[in-house]
């Protein structure tokens, strides 16, 4: 059996694969609500922004943003808008993802690890991936959510701020 030369440049050509880096850090303020992963954490301190101040959420927009070259999250949803003041940051990610469709991209898989003092949020994990899987249309297979202390070190170390890692690869 022969294959055509082009023919293994055509089938790379069809599974090309990118990757995307997001990264996103929020203060913690006494008494805001704590939007982590599309759902709510219960503590009595929240993240505070110009939206609902998702990080995990804005982590993996901008790593599925990097991964298309399509700019950032600043970028499509300005915090100086008032159209995006409080939002609730599952309805960026479904925005990114319709872009990165528009742009004929689908997505492989995404890992992430957020950095937080406190609370322990394993528990909350499950239904972060049920979630935000639900908003991509991607298996839960595809999504994997972890998380760190920073060890008392630093911002996050002192319950001041929470951050976030995400990479994707789209195809
Ligand atoms: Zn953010």
């Amino acid at each position: 059996m022969s294959f055509h030369p082009l023919s293994f440049f055509i089938c790379t050509k069809k599974t090309e694969v990118r990757i995307g880096f997001g990264f996103d850090v929020h203060q913690l303020k006494e008494g805001r609500p704590f939007r982590l992963g599309g759902i709510e954490i219960v503590h009595p301190k929240g993240a505070e922004g110009h939206s609902d101040a998702d990080v995990l959420i804005h982590a993996i927009c901008d790593a599925l943003l990097g991964a298309a070259n399509l700019g950032d999250i600043g970028k499509h949803f300005p915090d100086t808008s008032n159209e995006f003041k409080n939002i609730d940051s599952k309805i960026l990610l479904k925005r990114v993802c319709k872009l990165l469709k528009k742009n004929n991209f689908s997505i492989g898989n995404i890992d992430s690890t957020i950095c937080l003092e406190k609370p322990k949020i394993a528990a909350y994990i499950p239904s972060m991936v049920k979630t935000l899987t639900d908003v991509m249309e991607i298996e839960p297979n595809n999504l994997s959510i972890k998380a760190t202390t920073n060890e008392k070190l630093g911002f996050i170390g002192r319950e001041e701020g929470v951050a976030c890692y995400a990479v994707a690869l789209i195809k």
